[in-house]
Parts: structure tokens; C-alpha cells; sequence
């Protein structure tokens, strides 16, 4: 890729040719992937940095002397300072790597609340969370004698800030929210929330799953005390995420999995532990995996995630106009500031009857429950279709799928 000059206008087109699975057909039609926030495609560079890391580097990290060993290492600790400056971190050591936002949340569930919490203690989510904002803490919460409660959110899909804040009572030990919503597309704002929580003493948990791939991540900024997210959908590969949080809190927190590369010394009887984030990231780690998000960071950053979130938020509001057009089609999520996420319903189609029949049509989307059974029931629905673009994807798909709603709809009858 040559990133195109910020002055001229996104082409997709351009960035589209650098990823090699959307140029494949499906069911004889050309792919049109609306299913991004379910997991992104892969640029080129991420594709060959993972396998060169396998053909020309492959050894363990931090444990050879030998020179393979020394640019593994060194290949997976520079990725480290790649997302401490992508996210704004103030330092390396705050950077915890994890197979994703799910271990890190369970991090932070077992690391910092579980010692923390008593009987009778909160956590507060919200009613848009994703179930891994939302399992993990119910997990600590019933050990603990403690329960989760959530802040309601707006038919609009907006969050209701004064109910959150009014629930942030002296039994809530953490807060949990999305900082964009994985249904909705909502973008909740964290900024105000965290100072919230801050002037209770409350620490505050982003889950920045569906935030890294579409806006600037400033945890400095942002003012809270934990973020997560996850590397497969910001175009790295699966099994690749960071948990970041603030220095304090990973030097109080005790680890959650034990093992190699996390310890100082170990007798039988008792061990001690490396610093931070090494005390978290027991086990050899996914050094391709981190190898190759560092090069989606490159790619994202050669482009520029302002550039990204522009475009997309051009192609949201054509795609949600033309979706409007679509005559009974309800739409689940319409807060003021969104990300390109469209969830939606069909009078008279079921979501996996419309999606199987799209599929043939060769569009891959999603329906179900989108891992937010809450969301579901505020709405009082089982499932939903959810087209989620990223900044490869083109008016001339959003129109494709617009005339194939309206073709498989007839089948449906
Ligand atoms: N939170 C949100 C908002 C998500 O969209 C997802 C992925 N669907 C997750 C958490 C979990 O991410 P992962 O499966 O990569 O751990």
C-alpha cells in the first residue's frame, strides 16, 4: 500500500486491492463483507509479516540467548511500544498482551475485583454491553456474595448518563462500558463517565473492542483505568488483544494465570513475580500473532484512523438513508454520534432466513443475538441482522445489498 496524501479523497478502492480475501467470489457473486465487527479482513501486510515472522524469525521470546531468539524478542517487545503510542499509553509497561478483549476483561475481573469485592458490592455495566463485559464480572460477583446491576439506555440506543452516574453508588467496586456499542454502533462518551467514576474513587473498564478499529484511542484523554481490545478486528490476526491499565493497578494486582516468563523465583512452597506486564502473560504468547498486529497498527496508521473514521462515517449515513428507504425495516441503534454498525429487522423476515439468503447473494453478515442477550430483550426481540462496514467497503456494495434486500425479500414472500 501507498497511503494516498491526506488531501485527496479516501479511496477505498485503493486500500480495498491490498486485501486478498475480497476479491474472492462466494456462492458465484462477488464478496461483500459487512460483517466487520464480528472480525475484520486481513491486509497483505498483516498476512506476510506473520508468515515471514514463521519462515525467517521463529523462536520463543525471552528466553534463548541464541540470535533467533533475540529477534523474536525483539520483533514482539517493539509491537508493545506500537500500541502503547496507538492507544496513548504513558508507558510500555502498562501494556499487557492477551488472546483478546475477553481474556483482558477476565483479567481485570480476577486480577483487581475479585480480592477487591464484598458481600453486597456492585459492578455496573450498562444494558448494551457485550457478554464479555458482562459474563466475567458475574463470575467474580457470585464468589464474591456481590451482583452485577446495569444503567439503561434510550430506545435511540444512547446510554443514560445520569442513570449511570446516579447508580455510581459506595457499593460500586468498577464499572464496565462499551466505548462503541458491537449492536448499535452507539459511541458512548467514556470521557465524561470516567471523570464520574474518578471523583467516586470507582475505576473504569473500556472495552474499546468495537472503538480501536474506528476511532483515536487516548487512555490519557479518556481518564479511565482500564482498556481492552482486541487485534482480529483491527484487521490483525485472531488471537491478539491488549489489556491496558493504568501503572497502579497492574503493580497492586495480583496475577490470574500462573506459569513461565510471568515469575522472579520459584521454590515449591511460594513464588515471586515479574513486573508488570510480564506477571501477566504467563506461558509463551502469540508472538506471530502480536507480530502481525504490529503490522496492522502500521497499516492503520498509514492510512490514519481520523481518515478511517471519516469515510466510514460517510458511508454510515448513505447506508443508513438507503436502509431507511427499505419499505417495514426497523432500525436498532440511532444515536447521535455512531460508529458504521447498522442493526435491523425486516417486517415479515426472519434475521437468519434474510441472512441465508443474502449469504447466497454473496453477502456476509451477521444475525443473532450479537452476544448482547440484554440489548435483545430492552428491544424485545431474539435476533437482529447487523451489517457492519469497515473502510474497504463501498457505496456500490451498500447499494448491491440495498437491491439484494429487496430480491430475497420476494423469495421470503
Ligand atoms: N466486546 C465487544 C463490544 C465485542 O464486539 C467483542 C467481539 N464481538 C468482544 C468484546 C469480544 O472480543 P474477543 O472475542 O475478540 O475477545
Amino acid at each position: 500500500m501507498n497511503a494516498q496524501p491526506a488531501t485527496l479523497p479516501f479511496d477505498p478502492l485503493r486500500y480495498r486491492a491490498d486485501f486478498p480475501l475480497l476479491a474472492r467470489r462466494v456462492n458465484g457473486k462477488p464478496l461483500i463483507y459487512f460483517d466487520n465487527a464480528n472480525t475484520a479482513q486481513k491486509p497483505r501486510q498483516v498476512i506476510d509479516a506473520t508468515e515471514a515472522f514463521y519462515r525467517e524469525h521463529n523462536a520463543n521470546v525471552a528466553r534463548a540467548v541464541h540470535a533467533l531468539g533475540a529477534e523474536a524478542t525483539s520483533a514482539f517487545e517493539a509491537v508493545r511500544d506500537k500500541c502503547a503510542r496507538f492507544m496513548h499509553a504513558p508507558s510500555r509497561d502498562e501494556i499487557v498482551f492477551t488472546s483478546g478483549t475477553t481474556q483482558a476483561i477476565n483479567t481485570v475481573a480476577y486480577s483487581y475485583a475479585l480480592p477487591r469485592l464484598q458481600v453486597g458490592d456492585e459492578i455496573l455495566v450498562t444494558t448494551m454491553e457485550h457478554h464479555a463485559n458482562i459474563v466475567p464480572w458475574q463470575l467474580v460477583c457470585e464468589r464474591a456474595g456481590a451482583r452485577v446491576v446495569a444503567a439503561p439506555i434510550t430506545p435511540q440506543g444512547e446510554l443514560i448518563v445520569e442513570e449511570f452516574i446516579k447508580r455510581l453508588t459506595p457499593r460500586v467496586k468498577l464499572a464496565g462500558v462499551a466505548h462503541v456499542s458491537n449492536v448499535l454502533g452507539t459511541i458512548n462518551p467514556v470521557r465524561d463517565l470516567a471523570r464520574a467514576c474518578r471523583a467516586r474513587g470507582i475505576p473504569l473498564l473500556v472495552d474499546g473492542s468495537q472503538a480501536a478499529p474506528h476511532l483515536p484511542i487516548d487512555v490519557q484523554a479518556l481518564g479511565c483505568d482500564f482498556y481492552a481490545w482486541t487485534g482480529h478486528k483491527l484487521f490483525g490476526p485472531t488471537g491478539t488483544g491488549v489489556l491496558w491499565a493504568r501503572r497502579e493497578h497492574l503493580a497492586a494486582m495480583p496475577p490470574f494465570f500462573g506459569g513461565g516468563e510471568m515469575i522472579r523465583e520459584v521454590r515449591i512452597e511460594r513464588s515471586t513475580f515479574a513486573d508488570p506486564p510480564h506477571k501477566f502473560e504467563a506461558g509463551t504468547p502469540n508472538i506471530a500473532g502480536v507480530v502481525g498486529l504490529g503490522a496492522a497498527l502500521d497499516y492503520v496508521e498509514a492510512i490514519g484512523i481520523e481518515r478511517i473514521g471519516a469515510y466510514e462515517h460517510d458511508l454510515l449515513e448513505y447506508a443508513t438513508a438507503a436502509l431507511k428507504s427499505v419499505p417495514g425495516l426497523r432500525l436498532f441503534g440511532e444515536a447521535a454520534r455512531k460508529a458504521a454498525v447498522l442493526s435491523f429487522l425486516v417486517e415479515g423476515a426472519h434475521a437468519h432466513d434474510l441472512a441465508t439468503l443474502l449469504d447466497q447473494e454473496g453477502i456476509a453478515l451477521r444475525s443473532g443475538h450479537h452476544c448482547a442477550h440484554p440489548l435483545m430483550q430492552f428491544y424485545g426481540v431474539p435476533a437482529t441482522l447487523r451489517a457492519s462496514l469497515a473502510f474497504y467497503n463501498t457505496r456500490d456494495e451498500v447499494d448491491a445489498f440495498i437491491a439484494a434486500i429487496a430480491r430475497v425479500r420476494k423469495l421470503l414472500g
